[in-house]
């Protein structure tokens, strides 16, 4: 994507943004304060940029999102372990991604196995933010996997913060905020990269529609209207009904027990793919639709999990 910008006469910079100052009107620039990385040394060279508009693509912990005082988000912790396991054992995974459930290994999110290319990443999702609570549940991924990935050699160990809902303020003044910046990751599964290549979209497609061939920077009430309320139109349903799957069942063994029920169903699995595919809430035809939500409730009564 960077070599596409580059291509398309984006100018890149490698630098590391320390600080951002805010103009106090709406004509002025803003000024980016950053080390500039394309020389030699660790450090970089302090630099200064002034700009019209920033978007704000900074990952979890924006600094950008804190300039602008976006606000905060709830959020969860995902740990992991990339693990180079034998050839033999590789080949399950060839065609296969694993997801746990059950107070073992997470106690309101789920745990993993997912191949990535030549290795597995074996990990965990957790809110707790707790290091040994986080330490206890990924051991207890690696002892569910454990013949899976016997023989395995620990490659890399990644822990990050996951949004859990959008910031507060997502347009302030001429600086948007996109992905994780932002805080939109989906409930229930943690998908976060479609969502942040697809905003980073939206938001760069708002500008060039409002910006009249680049002689004018849009302003936050037009970049409101033009790349946030699509955005809450075209994702609002699926955030809200993965945020409901999420607090239904992933909290408790019996309501996880319904939820692995309520999988094996066909036409929950095909709705499930659908949406997924489509970054949509595909509607079922009705009779469908009623059935999934009788068998939901079944799968809850039957798990025990609507009990106090
Ligand atoms: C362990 C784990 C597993 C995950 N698995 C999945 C998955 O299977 N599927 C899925 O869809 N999502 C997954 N996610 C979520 C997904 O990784 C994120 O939602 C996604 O990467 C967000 O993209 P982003 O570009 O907004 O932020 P990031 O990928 O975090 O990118 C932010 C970039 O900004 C740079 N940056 C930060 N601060 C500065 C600064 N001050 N100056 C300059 N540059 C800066 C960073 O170096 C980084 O390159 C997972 C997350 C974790 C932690």
């Amino acid at each position: 994507m960077r070599d596409r910008a580059r291509d398309l006469g984006a100018n890149l910079i490698n630098g590391t943004v320390h600080k951002l100052e805010i103009p106090s009107n709406d004509t002025d620039s803003y000024v980016i304060h950053y080390a500039d990385h394309s020389g030699a040394g660790l450090q970089g060279e302090p630099k200064v940029l002034k700009v019209d508009m920033v978007i704000g693509a900074d990952g979890a912990n924006s600094r950008v999102a804190k300039a602008i005082d976006a606000g905060d988000y709830n959020y969860a912790i995902a740990f992991q372990e990339r693990i180079r396991i034998p050839e033999d054992k590789m080949e399950y995974y060839k065609e296969r991604a694993e997801m746990y459930v059950g107070d073992d290994v997470s106690t309101d999110f789920y745990a993993w196995v997912f191949p990535k290319y030549d290795h597995v990443a074996v990990g965990t999702g957790t809110m707790s933010v707790n290091q040994r609570d986080i330490k206890k549940l990924q051991a207890g991924i690696r002892k569910r996997a454990a013949h899976r990935i016997e023989g395995g050699e620990i490659i890399k160990v990644e822990a990050h913060p996951i949004p859990e809902h959008p910031r507060p303020r997502r347009v302030v003044g001429r600086v948007s905020l996109v992905g994780d910046a932002a805080g939109y990751v989906t409930k229930c599964s943690g998908e976060g990269i479609y969502f942040a290549a697809k905003s980073g979209r939206m938001c760069a497609e708002a500008i060039v529609e409002l910006s009249a061939a680049a002689t004018r920077a849009p302003l936050e009430k037009e970049m409101k209207k033009a790349y946030l309320k699509k955005w809450d139109k075209t994702y609002g349903a699926t955030y809200t009904v993965l945020d409901i799957l999420q607090k239904v069942f992933y909290t408790s063994d019996a309501a996880r027990e319904a939820f692995v029920e309520m999988c094996d169903d066909i036409d929950v699995q095909k709705l499930t793919f659908d949406s997924y595919l489509y970054k949509t809430v595909v509607p079922a035809n009705p009779l469908v639709q009623l059935k999934i939500t009788a068998k939901t409730i079944g799968s809850l009564i039957r798990g025990n999990a609507l009990a106090p």
